[in-house]
């Protein structure tokens, strides 16, 4: 029973966090106001308050159910006039059960966009809801529609692309599942509408299919989930048209070709060709069905309900030729894909007493030669064996069933990873933007979440590194450098604390004792392992406040969305991602596309500083960046990128983890919406001067609105009169030493006399 706190005084008392956010009158419950009380279950329920006497309240529920508990658990409820306000700053109360309460409000009649100050929150409604029809995008580009919307926000941006000529990003985040995907597309689709000419746009909404088909796969979490984080920068001409785009790609997962869970799959395009390819295509590659392959049946999962392979492929091929990979490429994509599919079909058997394997020449062995053309013997000898150098004599190892196997896995992982970043150099040369580009661009970043699993391993290192910097990065924008400016302007301000995580990336950074710094220097130990590594963070890191060693190889980061333990288990192999040199030589000597692809992709990963165990035979293996190095080298590059922009905010939220609509958890929700602090936002809004302007400017713009001429005409005194004339009420704004600040809405009478005027 739900209401089993009701007897006859519960324990429940406020979560910290809802003391932190409510506004402190709302403890004192008044006569006939409503509150909200918890739930046993942790959902928030609304009742009146009958009565209080002392420290007790008495609570009334609509279904005439009465509730004595305790006055201080009670948290206030905001009138019903304010029921579903698109931006949370418009509440009076800003506890957690009222935002909640608002933002469900909105999801039931699927409004599913609410602005949290600055920050526009997207919930999923797992369904078609009716918001991005053509005549929406009109309306939003005219100005004619202000609800929350991808496209509100879009187009923000691109105004103050235009106004402030400075680049903008929109930066969407989220956990798997929650919509960053579809949120992306939907800003892509209104940007596309702003149109080009010579059908660029087009090719760029094009590059989703492709990108998608290769790079997304079903998961427990997400029947179509990213397994790459991306950023695309889209170009405009001075004449606000796009002129054409770049994409950049993060960290595929690829270990996704060789291995997945039970119920999930593999990348999308491997389905999509068994079940779509035409006749010809499927001889020359002797393709089989989807369940003829190892690496596909491991998971015993083919299809997604309401979705189609064979339909999917011919929307891929479609998409191929518009962004001019010719026909000769495609097939060599598609050859390179089924030698990866027929990889995992290679068997081994055993030749000697001390378990050296061969692999077996049957029709997987013979079909790899084939199409990644070479000799089934090199083949069968660059999975067989290896060659090392010892002493100044070139020695061939043979090796056993688990290292060919792991040889065999790597190959196909190395191919699959070099396909995709070709396709996507290919995709970046046909969307290059022209000699007469003009620079100003506006960015998608659509990238991983945090994830918290119950086995967190490498992967999800990476991926909650890269959000701890991307919180900094929303940290910085909307706390930090916001109340530094009102600092430095001289305006009063009392500060608003928020939660500073850069000890957990000096955590992750510090050099030489940081948890990448010794991944790096025991991936390049010959004798490291991954329980020398779990002992050398316990050795070095215990002092400090955000790791916690666990038991065995596992260890502990407090990350700003909650501890995640992570088990060292594949780290080092993972971070080294090698592939010996054998399979190399054997992949530059082959007849087909893939000396290209692979030469460029190896030319790339050749920079310093390199890893990889300097054999003790001889370094015979391919000297790389660590994958954990190349990853922060981007993702600081990235972050270098995104600081030169005026960053735009989407938070997605998955409503429950049944990828069901109408459904919305409130626990689940709560958790999302206190991991990306969206309610400290929406404080330090409401308590702010979000908009600001120069005095000269301000005088600039507005001065010739002034009905009276102003004795002096320096910029301060016009701004003054401006105010006083439009009856701007003083504690809307303040005014700085070089700026006006104004809270949110001031300055739209403003501007729309201005531009009445005009
Ligand atoms: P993420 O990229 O965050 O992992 P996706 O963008 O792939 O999540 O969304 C997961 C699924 O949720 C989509 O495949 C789609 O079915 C549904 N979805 C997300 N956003 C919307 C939306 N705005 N309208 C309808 N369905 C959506
Ligand atoms: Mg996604």
């Amino acid at each position: 029973d739900l209401y089993s706190v009701s007897s006859p005084l519960p324990s429940i008392t406020p979560s910290p966090s809802e003391h932190r956010w409510s506004d402190t009158t709302s403890y004192t419950a008044k006569k006939k106001l409503q509150s909200w009380f918890q739930l046993s279950n942790g959902n928030w329920e609304l009742g009146t308050v009958e009565s209080t006497s002392g420290t007790e309240s008495v609570i009334s529920l609509p279904d005439g159910k009465v509730l004595k508990l305790k006055a201080e658990s009670l948290v206030s409820a905001n009138p019903g006039i304010l029921d579903g306000v698109d931006d949370l700053m418009q509440l009076s109360y800003l506890n957690e059960p009222s935002v909640l309460y608002n933002l469900q409000y909105r999801y039931n009649r699927d409004m599913i966009y609410t602005k949290a100050g600055p920050v526009l929150v997207a919930i999923n409604p797992f369904k078609k809801v009716p918001l991005y029809e053509n005549d929406y995008i009109e309306a939003y580009k005219c100005k004619a529609m202000e609800s929350p919307h991808v496209y509100a926000i879009t187009d923000t941006a691109i105004r103050e692309m235009i106004r402030d000529e400075v680049n903008q990003s929109i930066i969407i985040s989220g956990e798997s599942g929650a919509g960053k995907t579809e949120t992306a597309k939907i800003a892509m689709q209104y940007l596309a509408a702003l149109g080009g000419g010579s059908g660029i746009e087009y090719e760029i909404l094009k590059t989703n299919p492709i990108l998608e088909a290769f790079g997304n796969a079903k998961t427990l979490r997400n029947d179509n989930s990213s397994r790459f984080g991306k950023l695309i920068e889209i170009h405009f001409s001075e004449t606000g048209k796009i002129s054409g785009a770049n994409i950049q790609t993060f960290l595929l997962e690829k270990s996704r070709v060789v291995q997945c869970n039970e119920g999930e799959r593999s990348y999308h395009i491997f389905y999509q060709l068994c079940a779509g390819a035409p006749t010809p295509l499927r001889e020359k590659l002797n393709l089989k069905s989807a369940d003829q392959y190892k690496y596909l049946r491991q998971s015993t999962c083919y299809s997604i309900t309401g979705l189609n392979d064979a339909e999917q492929f011919g929307i891929v091929l479609e998409a191929l030729d518009v962004v001019h990979i010719s026909k000769e490429d495609q097939e060599s994509v598609f050859a390179m894909l089924a030698a990866v599919l027929w990889l995992g079909n290679i068997s081994f058997t055993v030749i000697d007493n001390e378990n050296h394997v061969e692999a077996v020449e049957d029709e997987g062995l013979l079909n790899v030669a084939k199409l990644i053309g070479c000799v089934v013997g090199d083949l069968n000898r660059a999975l067989s064996t290896r060659k090392m150098k010892v002493g100044n004599d070139n020695i061939i190892q043979k090796l056993t069933l688990s290292q060919a196997i792991d040889t065999r896995d790597a190959l196909a992982k190395s191919i699959y990873a070099c396909l995709f970043d070709w396709l996507v150099e290919q995709i970046n040369k046909s969307l290059a933007v022209g000699k007469r580009r003009t620079g100003r661009s506006i960015s998608i970043l659509d990238i991983y979440g945090f994830e918290s699993f119950d086995r967190n391993s490498f992967e999800q290192f990476c991926i909650n590194y890269a959000n701890e910097r991307l919180q900094q990065h929303f940290n910085r924008h909307l706390f930090k450098l916001e109340q530094e400016e009102y600092i430095q302007d001289g305006i009063d301000w009392a500060k608003v604390e928020f939660d500073d995580n850069q000890d957990c990336l000096s955590l992750f950074e510090k050099k030489p004792l940081g948890l990448l710094s010794l991944l790096d220097e025991e991936s390049t130990f010959p004798n490291g392992t991954d329980l020398t590594f779990a002992n050398k963070l316990k050795q070095h890191l215990n002092l400090n406040s955000c790791f916690r060693g666990e038991r065995e190889k596992a260890f502990s980061v407090s990350h700003y969305a909650g501890e995640v333990t992570y088990d060292t288990t594949g780290f080092l192999e993972k971070n080294r991602d090698l592939l010996h040199l054998d399979s190399i030589q054997l992949l530059s000597s082959c007849s087909c596309h893939l000396p290209q692809i692979f030469a460029s992709h190896m030319l790339i990963q050749s920079e310093k500083p390199v890893v990889g165990p300097l054999h003790k035979s001889g370094g015979a293996d391919s000297q790389k960046l660590s994958v954990a190095t190349k990853f922060k080298g981007q993702l600081f590059q990235l972050m270098q990128r995104l600081e030169s922009t005026t960053p735009h905010f989407i938070r997605c939220i998955k409503p429950n983890n049944l990828q069901s609509p109408g459904l919305y958890e409130q626990g689940l929700v709560l958790q999302q919406l206190r991991c990306c602090g969206v309610l400290e936002v929406v404080r330090i809004s409401r308590s702010g001067f979000p908009t600001r302007m120069s005095h000269q400017k301000f005088a600039r713009r507005y001065g010739f609105l002034l009905l009276e001429n102003v004795a002096s005409q320096d910029p301060l005194s016009v701004s003054v009169a401006i105010l006083h004339q439009f009856n701007i009420l003083p504690e809307m704004y303040q005014v700085g030493y070089t700026k006006l600040f104004f809270r949110t809405g001031q300055i739209g009478v403003l501007e729309d006399t201005r531009n009445h005027t005009l």
